[in-house]
């Protein structure tokens, strides 16, 4: 596997949005801009720059090379670009479209709020794969896996959904996702064996997902977790899975996709 087979793909156009669901937005992506893109699949992840209001397109310093992201990250908040982290929902080389799913979120992130407002036309750069094996795929079950488990919120509900699209026949998953709305849930497409429980929370406090993972049942046989979502969430299921179903560190794959409370750039200036 070669180290970090990623670039900038600058100025690539909104070609159309498609509201999925009210916590899912897909914005298609495309054009002559997007050409090399090569998504590793499953849950692979890209950083998205977006302009500062007033600014016709995002500033990030391309020129520094590999200095870049020191150069972008001593300019101030105001004036360097928004960066942030998304998935690669699924690319089509046949035609050169790249779909990504906001959640567009209540709290008024720059993000949520550029998704909301994306026109065909509005322009972002993209920082990509151009090859499609490159360590921004996490999910790796071990060969011998005996079985998946994927934990997933609504922000990881696009990485979700392409692994288990991902999945070979035969392969036995047991999947837990939490979404803000019942009309969030939809069929989800699998080869595999997969049982699929579906969380609603409303107005609710997030996290009924752990509940529903300490009082399920899972197979014995060397089980591979994946797990993203809200930090804290995500951090209980991981101790749960280690300390009381004894599955070793290394058998689970898990991410925070975001922090209750927190901005992607408090957290990368934590
Ligand atoms: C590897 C990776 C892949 C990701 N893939 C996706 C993806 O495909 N789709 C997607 O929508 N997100 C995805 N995310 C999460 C996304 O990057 C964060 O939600 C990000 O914070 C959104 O930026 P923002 O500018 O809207 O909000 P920020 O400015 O970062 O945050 C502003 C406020 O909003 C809150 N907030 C952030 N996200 C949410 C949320 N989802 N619900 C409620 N409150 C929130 C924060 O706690 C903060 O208080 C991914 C994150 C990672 C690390």
């Amino acid at each position: 596997m070669r180290a970090q087979p990623f670039r900038f793909f600058e100025n690539v156009p909104v070609l159309r949005t498609e509201l999925l669901s009210p916590s899912q937005l897909r914005i298609v992506f495309g054009g002559a801009a997007l050409a090399g893109f090569a998504s590793g699949g499953r849950d692979q992840s890209l950083s998205l720059f977006l302009p500062q209001p007033g600014q016709s397109k995002p500033w990030i310093p391309i020129d520094a090379g590999d200095n870049w992201f020191a150069e972008w990250r001593a300019t101030d908040l105001a004036v360097r670009s928004v960066m942030r982290a998304y998935t690669a929902r699924e690319h089509r080389p046949e035609t050169g479209e790249l779909d990504i799913d906001f959640v567009p979120h209540a709290d008024g992130g720059p993000a949520s709020r550029w998704a909301a407002q994306a026109q065909p036309g509005h322009r972002v750069t993209i920082l990509g794969p151009s090859d499609g094996d490159n360590r921004s795929v996490a999910f790796r079950p071990p060969r011998d896996a005996g079985c998946v488990l994927i934990a997933a919120d609504e922000t990881a509900l696009p990485a979700a959904s392409s692994i288990l699209e991902s999945l070979p026949a035969g392969t036995v998953a047991k999947v837990w996702i939490e979404v803000p709305h019942k009309s969030d849930r939809r069929e989800l497409r699998t080869k595999a064996d997969a049982e699929i429980t579906w969380l609603v929370h409303d107005d609710r406090e997030r996290g009924q997902i752990v509940r529903a993972i300490q009082a399920a049942a899972l197979p014995q046989h060397r089980p591979y977790a994946w797990i993203a979502g809200e930090s804290s969430v995500v951090r209980t299921l991981r101790r749960h899975l280690v300390t009381d179903r004894h599955i070793p560190k290394a058998d689970i794959t898990f991410r925070g996709y975001w922090r209750l409370g927190a901005s992607e750039d408090e957290l990368r200036n934590a």
